[in-house]
């Protein structure tokens, strides 16, 4: 079956297109980004498998003649990967919030709609730009089913006591104010594969997840459900992100936005855009310059890597005390895949849990990669994260439940 997977951000719209032969067999025949949607110039980067990549630049309007390039891209004489539109059989959508009307993925219907223009409140940044994409393809594609995958889904497991709030009752009965979650496909995927990797029985185990990318969250996965995520209502919560504060008293708004005269939505975007290692170093949103500005000798920049590796073992330690142990250390995304030297530093830290990492697999995992020794008592895994492939999935499922 041949889908298109997307995931549409608010002047964004990334795509792959799988033929999923079944779950564990697929073909990618092409991936792409359209960025800088509404602006004077946009651009499109189109990246059919086995032939040349194309990037062009164009003023792109909106959603819909965004979502129209990809298409174009796709059944171009020259860098396409298909013969017609028809080709496509089917598509699914990421959608980073769901709330708690989402437990799975789900075919798009009115009724779907609705309450994903319910849960625009509480992700206002995400589900706005998702709305805009399923529009886009009912506009282009108007036969084709669609389907969506939530971010939040895999994380409504939680027990009410690790996402209820000790707020007044009320904002929960009111305003749904609880914690969601977010990263869950990426959590559930790599829990999946560490467990098959390292041949633990998932539905008996407790696995840890180290979701590290500009936007990062830890979890905790007993028996294969999540028990436990470190963030909450929105993606803010937790640690320490690329622009994001992650968890700080809650007392500093109203303190701040007082002091420096800040709306809400001013007072929002510095928590989400304007901090995390950005605002602690003052220079760089990407760990990759927090490593170079710290061997150089800045000190803000040896405040955020350590920061980091704090925020990410006191996560960690919390979540073995609420196991009531741990099977399996698993990191992943662009941080958790690429930073061997904070795998290391992390897992250093947790000798007390009887880890032990192995220099030699950590220094040169590539592809799924256990990292720790025989000997140790917690396997440590680097597992790349692959959300398309489980959208693609949860697509063809529900597709094929429709023709039979
Ligand atoms: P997003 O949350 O936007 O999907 P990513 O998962 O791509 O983000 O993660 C981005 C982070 O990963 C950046 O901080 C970057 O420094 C880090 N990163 C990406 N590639 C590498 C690499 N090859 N080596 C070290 N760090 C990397």
């Amino acid at each position: 079956m041949i889908i298109l997977v997307i995931n549409c951000g608010s002047s964004s719209i990334k795509y792959q297109l799988l033929d999923m032969k079944n779950d564990d067999v697929y073909d990618l025949l092409a991936k792409g980004l359209v960025e800088k949607i509404g602006l004077p110039l946009g651009c499109i980067t189109h990246k059919p498998t086995g032939k040349t990549p194309v990037v062009k630049e164009l003023p792109i309007e909106d959603h819909k003649v965004g979502m129209k390039l990809v298409l174009d891209a796709l059944v171009d004489p020259v860098h396409g990967v298909l013969k017609s539109f028809d080709d496509i059989e089917a598509v699914g959508h990421r959608i980073v919030q769901g709330a708690d009307y989402f437990s799975g993925s789900a075919l798009v219907n009115d009724d779907v709609i609705s309450k994903i223009e319910i849960c625009c409140d509480y992700a206002p940044l995400h589900n706005p730009a998702h709305l805009l994409g399923i529009h886009a393809i009912s506009h282009v594609l108007p036969s084709v089913p669609q389907v969506v995958t939530f971010d939040t889904a895999f994380h409504q497991t939680m027990p009410e006591h690790a996402y209820m709030y000790a707020l007044p009752y009320e904002y929960y009965e009111k305003y749904h104010v609880r914690r969601y979650g977010a990263h869950g496909t990426s959590h559930q995927y790599v829990s999946q594969r560490g467990a098959k990797l390292a041949g633990l029985n998932l539905g008996k185990s407790r696995i840890i997840t180290c979701h590290l990318g500009n936007g990062s969250s830890i979890t905790a996965v007993e028996n294969g459900k999540c028990l436990d995520t470190s963030m909450g209502f929105t993606p803010l919560e937790g640690m320490i992100m690329g622009t994001r504060c992650g968890n700080i008293d809650a007392n500093i708004v109203p303190y701040i936005m007082k002091k420096e005269n800040l709306t809400p939505d001013q007072m929002t975007e510095v928590m989400n855009k304007k901090s995390g290692f950005l605002g602690l170093s003052g220079k760089s949103s990407d760990l990759r310059d927090m490593n170079e500005l710290a061997i150089a000798g800045d000190h803000r920049a040896k405040i955020v890597l350590k920061k980091l590796t704090y925020d990410i073992i006191k996560n960690i330690g919390a979540f073995v005390a609420e196991l009531n142990g741990v099977d399996m250390i698993i990191f992943t995304a662009g941080i958790g895949e690429n930073n061997a030297r904070l795998r290391r530093r992390v897992c250093e830290n947790l000798s007390y849990l009887g880890v032990k990492i192995d220099d030699n697999a950590n220094e040169n995992a590539r592809g799924e990669t256990i990292i720790s020794t025989p000997d140790s008592k917690v396997i440590v895994a680097m597992i790349p994260t692959d959300e398309e492939l489980v959208i693609a999935r949860d697509t063809m499922h529900i597709v094929s439940d429709l023709d039979d």
